[in-house]
């Protein structure tokens, strides 16, 4: 319920309608909300969804200030403006360039980036030995920054970056030249993925190819697929369709495959602790989703 003392949180961004961190986040508030045997120690926030143009970013965090916002989420395209309106940046979101998680503290905002915790949950689960492994990562977008610092947190030796565009490559592989990365990060332009499907441990969609409602995309055709090795993981972080039709693929050449569902509720839970200063009900969260995008569940 929504009385006089709830508290605000949410998530801004341009466009915001599609966002699903709504669904998952009031669905773990009202789980804690009903597990609670005394309503007054209960969890009372609610996380609306914030549409903010570019232009405007600046006065909303004024304004946030203004009405007591506890803290919010941030996507495109505020998630590298966003770094210069706070007073205090974590290691992590410096080394990703990116903040996706704002916190209220005495001295100002605070932000992190939760996406890395999100992407390294489900493969932890898979408890495998990390090091002197190889990952390959298709695209070099915004998500791919945050998966380039996951592999290395996980103790990847190895990251090869594949993309289009030779340009835009270079332009990557030079924006980690200040981070000293423990890992060599190679580049390669798309032609060389079979190549390097044959010695990938992990492999890692962060383009859209495949997703809704191109769903009979695949960023690696049938034939290169035949390259991966028995028992790699093969990750994908779209979530919608579930699984895409690059992860099908892989599961038929016996890989393991992992969908982008897990890495949304996981970035999501780690961002909930942050605010609410709770362990999160994952479940429920994991559970909103999938009932939300008509999955089983
Ligand atoms: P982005 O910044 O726009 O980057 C997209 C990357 O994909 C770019 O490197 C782009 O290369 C490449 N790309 C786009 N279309 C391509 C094509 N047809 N063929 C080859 N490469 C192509 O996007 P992003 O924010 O990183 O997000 C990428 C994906 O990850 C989206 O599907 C998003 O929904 C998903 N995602 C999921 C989660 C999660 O929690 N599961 C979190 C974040 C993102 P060019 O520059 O050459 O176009």
């Amino acid at each position: 319920m929504i009385t006089g003392t709830t508290k605000l949180l949410g998530v801004i961004g341009n466009p915001i309608e599609h966002s699903l961190s709504p669904v998952m986040h009031n669905a773990a508030i009202c789980a804690l909300q009903q597990r609670s045997v005394n309503a007054s120690l209960g969890v009372d926030y609610v996380y609306l969804p914030l549409p903010i143009n570019a232009a405007d970013l600046n006065v909303a965090i004024t304004g946030f200030e203004a009405i007591g916002l506890v803290g919010f989420n941030v996507t495109i395209p505020h998630k590298q403006a966003i770094i210069s309106l706070l007073s205090e940046v974590s290691s992590v979101a410096k080394v990703v360039g990116a903040v996706n998680t704002v916190w209220r503290t005495e001295s100002g905002w605070s932000g992190t980036n939760t996406d890395v915790e999100g992407f390294i949950a489900p493969l932890q689960a898979h408890n495998r030995d990390w090091s002197q492994t190889t990952a390959v990562i298709l695209g070099h977008g915004g998500a791919a920054r945050a998966v380039v610092v996951g592999c290395t947190q996980l103790g990847c030796t190895k990251i090869h970056i594949v993309g289009r565009n030779k340009e835009k490559l270079s332009a990557f592989e030079q924006s980690w030249l200040d981070s000293s990365l423990p890992v060599s990060l190679d580049i390669h332009l798309w032609e060389q993925l079979p190549e390097l499907l044959s010695q990938a441990d992990l492999i890692v969609n962060t383009t859209p190819v495949g997703m809704y409602p191109h769903v009979e995309e695949s960023p690696v055709n049938a034939v290169a697929m035949q390259a991966i090795k028995e028992n790699a993981i093969a990750y994908d972080l779209i979530y919608t369709p579930n699984p895409t039709l690059f992860l099908q693929q892989a599961k038929q050449q016996s890989a393991i495959a992992i969908d982008g569902l897990e890495m949304l509720v996981q970035q999501g839970a780690a961002a909930f602790k942050i605010w609410i200063g709770q362990t999160p009900p994952v479940d429920t969260m994991r559970q909103s989703l999938r009932q939300y995008l008509g999955l089983s569940t």
